[in-house]
Order: C-alpha cells, then structure tokens, then sequence
C-alpha cells in the first residue's frame, strides 16, 4: 500500500502542498485502499502537479477543469476513489462554475484545494482568495476585491461535506481526507498550503495566529449547519476541523434511477473486433 512513487516534487522548500502530498498518501493507506484503487485529477498550478507524484492513476487537466473530468471517472467507473485536486486560482476563478455545480451535483468524489491565497505557478498574482490591501504585481495598490470564503460558499450552494485544515497539521490533514474519502457525496476539503515564495502575509505563523480549530471545541457539532455558519463568520472563514457533513446526504449516482450495477467501464463492448478494427480504420 505504499502511495509515493520516484518522482521529485519541484515545489520550493517550504511549499505547503509537501504536507498535503503526504497527508493524501497516508489517507489512502489508512482507508485501506491500494494504489489501483485511487485516481488523482487535477487542474492547473503548482498544486496541480500533485497527481505526478502518487503512486496511484494520475491525470493532470487544464486549467479549472479538474472537476468535470473527475466526475465523469467515477461516473465511468464507481470503483475507483476519485480525488481532485489543485489550487485556489484553479478551484475558486476560472474553476468557479464547476466548483459550485459539482457540490450541488455531490457525485462521491472527494476535492482537495491547496489554498495559498495567490497564484504561485505564474510567479505571484492577486487570486480570488487574496485579502483585501493584497499587493501583487497584478494589484500593486493592493487588492481592492473581497477574498471569497470558499467553506460558506460550500454552505450555501447545499455542500454535504466541507472541511478545512491546514498543511502543517499532517494529523488533522490526513483524518480529515480520510473522513472525506469514507463520506458517501461530494467532499470539499479547503486546505491552508502557505505559498512561501510569493505570499509574504499569509504565512505558517499567521495561520498559527489566526486559526481556531473545531477540534478544541467539545461543543461543537458538525451536524449543525447554522453552527457552522455562525462559526465561519465569527472566525472570518479561518476555522479548521470538519466543519459541516451531512451523514444522511445521497450521492448523485445513488439518485440515478436504474444506475446499473456494473460500472460503465467494465461492461462488455456492444461491438466485436471486427467492427471495432472497422471503426478505428474510418477515423485513421
Ligand atoms: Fe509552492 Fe509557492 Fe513555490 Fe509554487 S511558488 S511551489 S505554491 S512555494
Ligand atoms: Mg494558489
């Protein structure tokens, strides 16, 4: 069950997404999984690269689009453990569209968002997780647009499993993908990855500063989405832990009337070789 493969990771030293790469392995170990039984889709950034670098299938997309190609796996195939993954920019700008349908669509695949509050891949731009006053090269005088609250946005579009953590806590990361993977729906896990070369506010001590953690809280419960709500708000979105899940939410596939039991990909072809060498040829 060992999920690292030989490839080197490129991220500067210090990267956040080392922590998330480590928490997703160990995740998949714990849950009992085996490298075929996992694919990893992602979009584009640095964070996108993270699908090279497990032993697992991988398949890196284009920019935003991680979300489409991953339902459509585990639509094809429910077999499979189907992760996303990428970065704030990827997920919350261009990916919006996606994001907000894929968790009212809450097909059983599990979403990881390396959030840095910036664009790292093409050298440090204001994203929609920038802070206000935020000053980039892209926004010198600084930000003048709201950061968007990805876990309140969950909320509101009917999100059945939505947790945050941060990078450096590899106990809390790694439990809360593993609950994310075992959740039966659409899973956002929002995760605090400090891009250390291009984010010089947002940074490991800040977050120390500035987090509050649901799971110094004994009062809290994550049944209770008005608490969540409440929680969020109080704490400007910086909360960590499960924030919200839904045990009694049904996935997209188990609402599909006559979804057949064999997965699509494992049903016979309606054709022989024959016709398919047929086929092939009228395309070559
Ligand atoms: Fe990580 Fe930032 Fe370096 Fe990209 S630029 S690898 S996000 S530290
Ligand atoms: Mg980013």
């Amino acid at each position: 069950k060992d999920f690292r493969n030989k490839v080197k990771p490129n991220w500067c030293p210090g990267c956040g997404d080392f922590s998330v790469l480590a928490a997703m392995q160990r995740a998949f170990a714990n849950v009992g999984l085996e490298p075929h039984d996992v694919a990893i889709v992602s979009g584009i950034g640095c964070s996108g690269r993270i699908s090279g670098y497990v032993n697992a299938y991988g398949f890196h997309g284009v920019h935003g689009r991680a979300l489409p190609i991953a339902q459509g796996l585990k639509l094809a195939n429910r077999d499979l453990t189907v992760i996303a993954a990428g970065g704030d920019g990827d997920g919350f700008a261009i990916g919006m569209g996606h994001t907000v349908h894929a968790i009212r669509r809450n097909v059983d695949i599990t979403y990881i968002v390396m959030d840095n509050q910036v664009y790292g891949l093409t050298k440090g731009q204001t994203s929609p997780r920038s802070e206000m006053g935020f000053k980039t090269k892209s926004t010198p005088n600084g930000s003048i647009e709201a950061a968007i609250n990805p876990m309140e946005m969950a909320l509101t579009v009917g999100a059945g499993f939505v947790a945050q953590s941060m990078s450096s806590d590899l106990k809390q990361l790694t439990r809360v993908i593993e609950e994310g993977i075992k959740h039966k729906g659409f899973s956002l896990i929002n995760v605090y990855s400090p891009c250390v070369t291009y984010n010089k506010i947002n940074t490991y001590d800040w977050f120390k500063e500035h987090i509050f953690n649901l799971d110094d809280d004994k009062d809290y419960d994550p049944a209770n989405r008005s608490m969540a709500i409440q929680k969020l708000m109080e704490h400007n979105g910086l909360v960590t832990g499960i924030i919200y899940q839904n045990k009694e939410s049904k996935s997209y596939e188990e609402m599909i009337k006559g979804f057949k039991e064999t997965p699509l990909s494992k049903q016979d072809l309606l054709i022989n070789k024959d016709q398919f060498d047929k086929l092939v040829a009228e395309f070559a």
